[in-house]
């Protein structure tokens, strides 16, 4: 089960962070599955939790495991050692900080965007979440999701590519369904 993969890798993130930042001691976070609309993941900083998207998780367990959970886990892991950073209005949540633990939990890459199609993380649980309507490449057989934006530029003509196979995603993929 992809759930199972998501948990353990959460425990071995807060390993690695248990090993870089020690002294300081990091509890294993609590996992939720839940339908989250377009968010990827959520990482719930005053509750040590993490919510993940189980609509994604199906399509792109893989994509989510390596990607969004150290995104997330990395907002945890700064948010216990600069709990500052955090006050309202800051903007550092994707700053240079969280852009370094990310690195240390093994995010080759980090950025805002967790890398999906369109989709990104939202940060604050209980955003606004809205429908993501799911492609499929006619090339490979991949599957993607757009958010509500994307969609409707395709549905007019305009061609993105597919963030895992980079063939070109357009109207002609679209499956019709939307969750
Ligand atoms: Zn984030
Ligand atoms: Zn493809």
């Amino acid at each position: 089960m992809s759930t199972e993969k998501v948990i353990a890798e959460v425990a071995r993130l807060t390993a690695i962070a248990n090993e870089k930042f020690a002294p300081h001691i990091f509890i294993v976070p609590t996992v939720k599955f839940s339908s989250l609309g377009r968010c990827v993941g959520t990482a719930h900083l005053d509750r040590n939790a993490l919510s993940f998207n189980v609509d994604l998780l199906k399509v792109a367990p893989e994509k989510l495991i390596t990607d969004t959970v150290p995104h997330e886990m990395a907002h945890l892991v700064h948010y216990a050692l600069r709990p500052q950073d955090f006050r309202k209005g800051s903007r550092l949540g994707h700053g240079r900080y969280w852009k370094m633990v990310a690195r240390m939990l093994g995010l080759a890459d980090p950025t805002r965007c967790a890398g999906w199609a369109d989709t990104e993380t939202c940060e604050a649980a209980g955003m606004k979440t809205t429908k993501v309507h799911k492609y499929t490449c006619v090339t490979c057989g991949n599957t993607g999701l757009a958010g509500p934006r994307v969609h409707a530029k395709v549905q007019r003509g305009k061609i993105y590519l597919f963030a895992k196979c980079r063939h070109n995603l357009t109207a002609n993929c679209y499956t019709g369904a939307t969750s």
